[in-house]
């Protein structure tokens, strides 16, 4: 791609277009509402086809690299600009028809038009750009099958993504906003319309387990008899804000989570009564309110209105606690393969120290704990770290101890206090780990560093930190934790160089 390429001098004046419309910039060769035929030559991360046509980028939602699409213009930047598509002059083999009935206007999927095998290669290729363009690391040839020395050296093993045999019906949790229809004023909760607030009404989603459906359908129900009122963005006014339903996939048992804009849930009891009623593996209702006019979905405040405060699930054998605030990966087939190839870098024999950053809910310190000396986790929500220590317990896992707090706050101090890490994994949010705590890792000097993302851009510039800090990647596998979504998660193997050299 070759976005920053200056135009000067090869721009043609187009004058303004129309009254009102703005006028295009001088080097751009398109303005609003022309017709164009554009090449496909990628996909950004969030989806978008991106088109060269006269040497000109443009991001067209909905085509497919390897397409030649016609589109029309609809916005122009200096360097770029935004199109629609209006037809397929030549599709992608790739291309399939989505089976949701809401995908086009729906903003939970990005996938759906294409092939699985497509995506899963694309989110491979997605990674390595990553590391190439923005840690600028040296990844080796595809087709490089293992991550043993002679290879690494040749730069970092990439395997193809691991993907799901079936790939749909994948979520144990739901999570939508509730609001009113345009059409008819009625309660609705769907996912939000891609790239606005407006609410796609949404009975039945393929990525989501029909449980989970289930329970969106029945409180969109309970909600409308009893006539609750849906929160308003707009004025701040109304009682429902969102719904969540999660699954233990295993155990089967059910959590709802009702957020609300008031403290006082109106007609709590009778929600309880009905929600019991229609939905009996519901284990826990919950209430959290959130009063604040924010995107975050959940407020401060949670309460049990029935039931156990926590719900179970199981994965390879371990058995976790649950509770509303606490963040448990979405998708649990692919939980596991992810933990073990956590565990296959830490490279574990038995004796090690391991910390785990960013813990949550202890799942993988207790994958860690099963073939190592001891293991520390810290993470920063407090009821996290309470189900963590429970799960310690109900697992009768003796050698794994919990902190609450910020990771780059608690880890210092434990270096303070005389702990050192042979291994130390980090599974940050987005947005990466904390620069303290990348430096504190190159202070502690562990042997090896497991880095699971879900950010591949901000995963290569932490890489890139701790590459500068006298550590090599070693191999790198995406694992399809989102089928027909954007999103890729990765496992990264590193160790530290004076180790690998010896
Ligand atoms: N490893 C866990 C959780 C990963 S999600 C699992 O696989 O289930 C990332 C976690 O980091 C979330 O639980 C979030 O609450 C936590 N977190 C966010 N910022 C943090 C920080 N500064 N220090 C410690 N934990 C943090």
């Amino acid at each position: 791609m070759n976005k920053g390429r200056s135009r000067g001098g090869k721009g043609r004046s187009r004058g303004a277009a129309g009254s009102g419309a703005a006028a295009a910039p001088v080097d751009a060769p398109f303005q609003k509402n022309e017709e164009v035929t554009v090449d496909i030559i990628g996909l950004t991360h969030d989806g978008e086809g991106v088109g060269r046509a006269e040497g000109f980028t443009l991001f067209i939602q909905g085509a497919l690299p390897g397409e030649r699409v016609r589109a029309k213009v609809m916005k122009v930047k200096k360097q770029y600009g935004y199109a629609r598509l209006e037809e397929l002059v030549q599709a992608s083999p790739s291309r399939i028809e989505a089976p949701c009935d809401i995908y086009k206007e729906c903003g939970g999927c990005q996938l759906q038009h294409f092939d699985y095998p497509a995506q899963l290669e694309w989110k491979r290729q997605h990674v390595v750009d990553n590391l190439v363009r923005i840690g600028k690391l040296s990844v080796a040839s595809e087709g490089a099958a293992a991550a043993n020395e002679e290879q690494a050296s040749g730069g970092i093993v990439v395997h193809p993504t691991i993907g799901m045999v079936e790939p749909w019906r994948y979520r144990n949790k739901a999570s939508v906003p509730i609001g009113t229809s345009a059409q008819d004023g009625k309660l609705i909760a769907g996912f939000y319309a891609r790239g606005s607030h407006r609410i796609i009404d949404m009975d039945d989603c393929l990525i989501e387990h029909e449980d989970n459906d289930e329970v969106i359908r029945v409180v969109k129900r309970i909600g409308r008899e009893l006539g609750a009122t849906p929160y308003d963005e707009a004025s701040g006014r109304g009682v429902l804000r969102h719904v969540m339903a999660r699954t233990g996939v295993i155990t089967g048992e059910m959590m709802v989570v009702l957020v609300t804009n008031v403290k006082k849930l109106p007609a709590a009891e009778e929600w309880v009564k009905r929600i019991r009623a229609e939905l009996p593996n519901v284990k826990s209702i919950v209430q959290n309110v959130n009063e604040r006019n924010t995107n975050v979905i959940f407020g401060d405040e949670t309460r049990v209105l029935w039931g156990s405060e926590v719900i179970y699930d199981e994965l390879d054998g371990i058995r976790f606690a649950i509770s509303a605030r606490s963040f448990y990966q979405v998708n649990p087939m692919q939980t596991a393969q992810l933990y073990h190839k956590a565990v296959e870098y830490a490279g574990l024999t038995g004796t090690e120290t391991v910390i785990d950053a960013y813990c949550g809910i202890g799942t993988i310190s207790l994958f860690l704990a099963r073939q190592a000396g001891r293991v520390y986790g810290v993470e920063i929500v407090p009821e996290a770290i309470e189900d963590a220590a429970r799960n310690a317990a109900l697992n009768s896992i003796t050698n794994a101890s919990f902190e609450a707090g910020p990771a780059e706050v608690v880890i210092p101090r434990w270096r303070k206090e005389g702990i050192t890490a042979d291994v130390i994994v980090v599974d940050p949010p987005r947005k990466g780990c904390d620069p303290a705590l990348l430096e504190t890792i190159l202070a502690m000097k562990p042997e090896r560093v497991v880095y699971v993302s879900c950010n591949p851009s901000t995963l290569a510039r932490d890489l890139r930190v701790l590459e500068d800090g006298g550590y090599r990647t070693v191999e790198v596998v995406p694992v399809d934790m989102f089928p027909w979504t954007v999103h890729v998660e990765s496992v990264v193997g590193m160790r530290r160089v004076d180790v690998t050299n010896n």
